[in-house]
């Protein structure tokens, strides 16, 4: 059955040349018709391999393609994320509390107060809603919200040493994620980077001696994607911060995760906190909205009112600044991580984190068993870890459990990869990971109420398999 399928499927090649797809080839060009094509021969094959007998003549392929492109809806969609890494950037980071959600909803739909004081009728600040709550919990003088972290230490960097220099370690000297390197976000803050120490080692000394008259801040960066291991040293922050205070320089700690107080939440206990950098005496700590805090995009400043003040007044922060939509979520957000009662388990993130491994694993055990009895998957339940990612706590794997699909036919198209491609542009849109010959499926970022949709994804999306 699928050999005699697989050659009756024309090439992408033949279907592209049908003259119903001229316009659209003018219209949206080649790449996005030609993978239309693809995607319809794909589906034909899947049919195929499922029993059925769809149309494979170049005109019905065609048509499909056609039609596809046609009906394709918003570009930007939910994704089920089952690949065991819970800040995972491709997918979008931290999902949103429901409040934050709500916030974000009810802000938007109309007019709102964002620089506008409702008692004095005048223009008032954009921050002022979240700068009361970012001090409570870090115990920070003042506060203020950027773009991002990058964009947090870009500001820092310039509002209190541009065109002087800044003193970094070298063991800190790291590249998180794509294009934030921090030798390259201090020139374009337009400070100076002097290095210190040594990959492995760096102590006070070091930085003592690299202090002159056009030193302005010693940064300490927390290298949060990797470890340096085994023979290593760094200046602690305390003794960083009480040297700059001595010698009349700014102590810039840029935390990058984000936890804000130790221990809150577990599996990221040693991660350094906004509280404990403001407490050990850094006059800026930098972190991100969208990492431990497990709310929107955004870099938070939080320090001293006079260092907070100056990056305030930078001209860079007009192009830095937040919108509503983001404000709206922070401000929920931080309600929640304050709430005495316990409803920071409300932020997916932290509830996440703090899922049990038991719980876990029945409900994998339960999602196999639908699958193998209603579907004749071959799937089982491994334990695995998960990660937070994100670039942080590269060391902490955290328990977890793992939902294994084995493809059950060992055609060429029916390779694990094409299973776990066909999950992926299903509806709903669940992204595994592929690894041993088969779909992983990890629930550790698994709201309990979207394993229904797991499995609905895998009825419609395994056909061979499903009578
Ligand atoms: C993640 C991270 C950044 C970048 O933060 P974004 O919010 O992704 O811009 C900067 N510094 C550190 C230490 C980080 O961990």
């Amino acid at each position: 059955m699928s050999d005699r399928g697989r050659r009756r499927l024309p090439p992408v090649r033949e279907v592209l040349e049908w003259p119903g797809l001229a316009p659209m080839l003018a219209a949206k060009g080649r790449d996005q018709t030609r993978a239309a094509v693809r995607e319809s021969i794909e589906r034909a094959r899947l049919a195929i391999a499922g029993g059925e007998e769809p149309a494979v003549d170049v005109e019905s392929l065609g048509r499909l393609a056609l039609a596809a492109m046609q009906q394709e809806g918003p570009w930007l969609r939910p994704v089920i994320n089952a690949t065991g890494i819970l800040l995972n950037t491709g997918l979008g980071r931290a999902p949103l509390a429901s409040e934050a959600a709500e916030a974000v909803d009810r802000i938007v739909r109309g007019y709102c107060n964002l620089e506008f004081d409702l008692d004095r009728g005048e223009r008032g600040s954009r921050t002022a809603g979240v700068e009361p709550l970012l001090t409570r919990l870090t115990g920070a003088q003042a506060a203020l919200v950027v773009n991002n972290n990058a964009a947090a230490t870009i500001l820092a960097v310039r509002s209190l040493a541009r065109g002087r220099e800044v003193i970094v370690s070298r063991g800190q000297l790291v590249e998180i994620g794509g294009n934030f390197r921090l030798p390259e976000i201090i020139e374009v803050s337009g400070a100076r980077l002097v290095e210190v120490g040594t990959t492995n080692k760096t102590r006070l000394e070091d930085y003592e001696r690299a202090i002159g008259p056009a030193t302005a801040a010693l940064l300490r960066v927390h290298p949060s994607n990797y470890r340096v291991v085994g023979f290593t040293e760094e200046a602690p922050l305390a003794e960083l911060a009480r040297l700059a205070g001595e010698r009349d320089l700014w102590m810039i700690d840029d935390v990058g995760s984000g936890a804000l107080r130790p221990g809150s939440p577990p599996h990221v206990r040693g991660e350094p906190t906004a509280s404990e950098g403001i407490s050990l005496g850094a006059d800026l700590v930098l972190f991100s909205g969208d990492k431990l805090l497990g709310g929107p995009q955004c870099g938070i400043m939080v320090g001293s009112r006079e260092a907070i003040d100056l990056a305030r007044r930078d001209p860079l922060m007009r192009a830095l600044r937040v919108d509503k939509m983001t404000l709206a979520a922070l401000e929920a957000t931080l309600r929640l991580a304050l709430d005495p009662a316990g409803a920071g388990s409300r932020i997916p993130l932290w509830s996440f984190l703090t899922a049990d491994r038991h719980r876990l694993i029945e409900r994998a055990v339960q999602l196999a068993g639908s699958m193998r009895e209603e579907m004749g998957l071959d799937a089982s339940v491994i334990e695995s870890t998960a990660f937070l990612g994100g670039g942080s706590a590269p060391l902490k794997p955290i328990p977890t459990a793992v939902v294994r699909i084995a493809p059950p036919f060992p055609a060429p198209w029916e390779t694990e990869s094409a299973w776990a491609r066909a999950l992926r542009r299903g509806d709903p849109s669940v992204v595994g990971r592929v690894q041993g010959g088969a779909v992983l499926l990890d629930l550790r970022a698994v709201v309990e109420s979207d394993d229904r949709l797991i499995l609905e994804a895998a009825r419609k999306t395994f056909p061979a398999v499903c009578s």
